[in-house]
């Protein structure tokens, strides 16, 4: 079995306007990728940048403007990249939120918004996708917290959790043609992690004693696209946090 190679494909990074997406669609125009559909929901702006890096690197590049936890909005999005970018090979599913709040203070909205965007987005996009794609690679980016549970974050490792299931399941389902698997970082050093609040757990926890970079993220994910026998595997990357 020969390499899968990103070179050529069609790509689709969902929440692509900053942080780990924008290093994975980036990384993608730097292998050789024919075009890269970076999607967002607000950073317009920030998502025109990307794209203009993207072109730089020599890929095609446009941006779509979807909220991935609708239905609606996240097919629409996939049928246009499909007839905009001629096919979708690679699909990757990383748009995310984190909201930190107790338990004790959650209200059914914050963990059914938790689930919308991270668990049925992830299924919509690739439900989707799947009726242009006869072959290719799925990833969903999950988080260690899917496996080390923190406070103040159960609604968070709850639907990051979901999504490990799920993509086990489909990885079955779509065998051999569509692989599928997911990444699990650790703290990555980008807005989301900032929000978090003090940093101080960083030199406490993480045995490396810093954040992933978003590049070392990206590098796993295309490595682990680029690997044939990879498909219904858990990948983590967290500095020994996990
Ligand atoms: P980030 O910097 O906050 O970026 C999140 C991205 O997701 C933005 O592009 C945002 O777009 C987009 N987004 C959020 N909700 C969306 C929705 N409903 N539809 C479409 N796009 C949406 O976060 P990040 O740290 O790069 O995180 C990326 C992924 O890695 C997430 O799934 C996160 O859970 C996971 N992760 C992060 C860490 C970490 O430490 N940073 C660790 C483990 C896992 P707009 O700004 O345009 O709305």
């Amino acid at each position: 079995m020969e390499a899968y190679t990103i070179k050529g494909r069609v790509v689709l990074v969902t929440g692509a306007s900053r942080g780990i997406g924008r290093a994975i669609a980036l990384e993608a125009a730097r292998r050789g990728a024919s075009a890269v559909a970076i999607n967002y929901r607000s950073g317009a702006t920030e998502a025109g940048e990307v794209a203009r890096l993207v072109e730089e690197a020599g890929a095609r590049a446009l941006t779509y403007r979807a909220d991935v936890s609708s239905w609606s909005q996240a097919k629409a999005m996939v049928d246009s990249v499909a007839r905009e970018l001629g096919g979708i090979d690679v699909v990757v599913n990383n748009a995310g939120i984190l909201r930190p709040k107790p338990f004790r203070e959650m209200e059914p909205g914050d963990w059914e918004e938790m689930f919308r965007v991270h668990v049925f987005g992830s299924m919509n996009v690739a439900r989707a996708a799947i009726d242009h794609m006869e072959t290719g690679v799925i990833v969903n980016i999950s988080s260690v917290l899917a496996l080390r549970p923190e406070e103040e974050a159960s609604h968070y490792s709850a639907a990051k959790a979901a999504l490990v299931a799920w993509s086990m399941a489909l990885a079955r389902e779509l065998a051999p043609s569509i692989r599928v698997f997911t990444v699990l970082p650790g703290g990555v050093d980008t807005r989301m992690a900032r929000a978090w609040g003090s940093m101080d757990w960083v030199e406490e926890q993480v045995p490396l004693a810093r954040l992933a970079k978003p590049w070392e993220v990206a590098k796993l994910v295309l490595d682990a696209v680029e690997n044939p026998y990879i498909t219904g595997d858990i990948l983590t990357i967290s500095g020994g946090l996990l």
